[in-house]
């Protein structure tokens, strides 16, 4: 069986990935893979939100990078997309951000809890020690179904994010997970298993095996990514995403061609 798409993929525009789009498509035909879409962090309205994004007037050539890689390996299907920071407040900005370019599909991402408070950054660990677990996944959760509520992304992105670290409550997380995935479920979008959670210290793919099968309890569909920063990891563990899709019960993915889906047996 050949491997899905692989729908996360990063650019050094957002300043901490190394590698260009050409790199990372040589890199996907020599892992046999048939499509792959590049997923950048998205610029905000304010270059100055944070320091690991593209700025805005590097979007034309974020574009124009994809475009090279599509006319350089014409035998690999190549996507445009972003992946898109959710945050309340926000949405006006993600629809102008719709509009400027023909994209294949959008990645909705929680990782701010608020706008000083990325989850994921490794600088504000210690930030954690401050909050009880609990409180920051069930907030956490809470954003996610704002975002799946929202209807702005075909693709939810690791969707447990808040594990990276294993900084875990002693609750069982998977119930909290169930009202943003009956949200993503009436919205239509899909959320991703993304393998990037396998080399952070939760050493497993995002979202975990309990949410997976959950989802797929609730009828919400799936795509795949490496969540490649460097050439290296595209198509990094997808053999094993697709085992543990199959494993819950699913049998087929997404994949998206000017944010219009289609399904594809697994
Ligand atoms: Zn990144
Ligand atoms: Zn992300």
């Amino acid at each position: 069986m050949p491997l899905p798409a692989d729908y996360h993929l990063h650019t050094p525009l957002c300043r901490h990935a190394a590698g260009e789009p050409v790199e990372y498509a040589a890199q996907a035909i020599a892992r046999g893979l048939t499509e792959i879409g590049f997923s950048d962090h998205s610029p905000m309205a304010r270059d100055d939100f944070d320091d690991w994004r593209m700025h805005l007037d590097q979007l034309d050539d974020y574009v124009a990078r994809v475009r090279r890689a599509q006319a350089e390996f014409p035998s690999l299907t190549i996507r445009l997309a972003l992946e898109v920071d959710f945050l309340p407040g926000h949405e006006g900005w993600i629809r102008e951000l719709a509009g400027r370019h023909p994209w294949d599909y959008f990645i909705g991402s929680v990782h701010y809890l608020s706008d000083g408070w990325d989850i994921d950054n490794p600088l504000k660990l210690s930030r954690w020690s401050d909050r009880d677990p609990l409180e920051v996944w069930t907030a956490y959760c809470d954003r996610l179904t704002l975002a799946a509520e929202s209807g702005l992304f075909e693709i939810i992105g690791h969707a447990d994010l808040a594990k990276k670290f294993a900084i875990y409550p002693p609750q069982d997380t998977a119930p909290l997970f169930r009202r943003f995935l009956e949200a993503a479920r009436r919205s239509g979008s899909a959320i991703e298993l993304n393998t990037a959670g396998l080399r952070k210290d939760c050493r497993e793919i995002y979202p975990s095996r309990a949410i997976l099968t959950l989802a797929h309890e609730i009828g919400v569909p799936i795509t795949f990514g490496s969540d490649a920063h460097s050439p290296l990891e595209v198509g990094a563990d997808l053999d094993q995403a697709v085992a543990l899709a199959r494993s819950v019960g699913y049998t087929e993915s997404l994949r998206f061609n000017r944010r219009r889906r289609e399904s594809m047996t697994l």
